[in-house]
């Protein structure tokens, strides 16, 4: 067995088995706290919020999609957090995107006092990213695509400019998952996931991760893990785990179906705008280069009309439910700017793609699109 070559698929969906007889073929989660122990501790089973068995599993799965070492936390923003603390220490400034993930941008903010100062720029502009990195010991946390709009930034290029100015590159990758897009092999010091999106799948577990090659920065994310308590519990754990094994057809069928329901709204006459990074031209060969087995589960559109026009088609819906968060099995949409902070167009209306044959969301789509309508 192991000197065969072997898919990063087949390493996630066995990464967790037992091969000895009798033993489970799933190890069951570890539900403890505390291990029998004595003398010199074994650091993973001696005490609870050190580490645990159905963590490391979730661990050596994870680490197989983007050839890495993984550190799991207890959600995504828990993971952001002691990245931030992690290479914010003796760094003077933090650049991230202005349209990346707000709660990034806030608890950015919030650590200010403890690290790094935030400064926001465009990642699609690279002069601009180039100038907000220079002489200063920076560290640049990049996201791709963005959304609700979807952008794509030019990671290997991003990566380069990282480079030339030793910062290390953040890429938060929760959107395309390390099965889409690789950030590791275009010049990142770590890809951030959370998994309550699309890697767990599901929409029942909060759970994050840090992926990085750079054993030093592992076990820096796993002190801060220990000492600020951001565990994942063993449950959340094992769901994540049983989610991440269907991850690469899951997220192939949703690009798929995603694409098709973009094309399919960019000739609508109530659509006035498309947000999608398999149909925007603009960033389309960026986009194929650095995602090429698809575009991600998500995409927003704007209706020809205001917040009550997409409050009602949202509303209308009769098989795509009224939710946030994406990724999950089942599809969900909101209108986006009903969150405060956020800075989406009114009528945009954010799309998670499920699982559900696209001939049925599209008819549910159209179904919603006629409602309050006169044309
Ligand atoms: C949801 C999300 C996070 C935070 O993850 P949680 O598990 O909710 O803490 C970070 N980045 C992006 C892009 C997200 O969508």
């Amino acid at each position: 067995m192991s000197d065969q070559p072997m898919s990063a698929e087949s390493a996630l969906i066995h990464a967790a088995e037992q091969r000895e007889l009798s033993e489970p073929l799933v190890p069951p989660p570890m539900l403890t706290s505390v291990f029998v122990s004595s003398g010199e501790p074994d650091e993973n089973l001696a005490y609870g919020r050190n580490g645990n068995p159905t963590w490391l599993a979730l661990e050596r799965a994870l680490g197989a999609i983007e050839d890495s070492e993984a550190v799991v936390f207890g959600s995504g923003q828990a993971a952001s957090m002691a990245l931030m603390l992690a290479l914010g220490r003796g760094r003077a400034r933090i650049v991230l995107g202005r349209d990346g993930y707000y709660n990034a941008r806030q608890l950015a903010d919030w650590l200010r006092p403890h690290g790094a100062e935030p400064v926001y720029v465009d990642l699609q502009d690279l002069r601009a990213v180039e100038r907000a990195l220079d002489g200063a010991r920076g560290v640049l946390w990049a996201e791709s695509p963005t959304n609700p709009l979807l952008r794509v930034a030019d990671l290997a290029a991003l990566g380069r400019l990282a480079a030339a100015a030793r910062a290390p590159m953040i890429v938060d990758n929760t959107l395309a998952t390390g099965v889409l897009q690789r950030p590791l092999d275009l010049g990142a010091a770590a890809s951030l996931c959370s998994l309550t999106k699309s890697a767990s799948g599901h929409s029942d577990v909060m759970v994050g991760a840090v992926l990085t090659r750079d054993p030093a920065l592992a076990d820096e994310l796993r002190t801060w893990r220990t000492l600020g308590g951001g565990i994942a519990g063993p449950l959340e754990a094992w769901l994540a785990l049983r989610g991440l094994k269907t991850l690469p057809l899951r997220i192939e069928r949703q690009s798929a179906t995603a694409l098709a329901i973009a094309e399919h709204l960019a000739g609508h006459p109530r659509v006035a705008s498309v947000h999608y990074p398999g149909t925007c031209t603009g960033t389309l060969d960026v986009a194929r280069a650095q995602m090429p087995r698809g575009f991600g589960p998500l995409l927003s559109f704007e209706l020809d009309g205001g917040a009550a026009d997409a409050d009602e088609v949202v509303a209308a819906a009769q098989l795509i439910v009224p939710a946030t968060s994406f990724g999950g099995v089942g599809s969900t949409w909101e209108r986006r700017a009903r969150w405060p902070g956020e800075s989406a167009p009114d009528s945009l209306i954010r799309l998670s793609v499920g699982l559900e044959p696209a001939a049925d969301l599209i008819a549910d789509i159209e179904h919603s699109l006629r409602t309050g309508w006169p044309g």
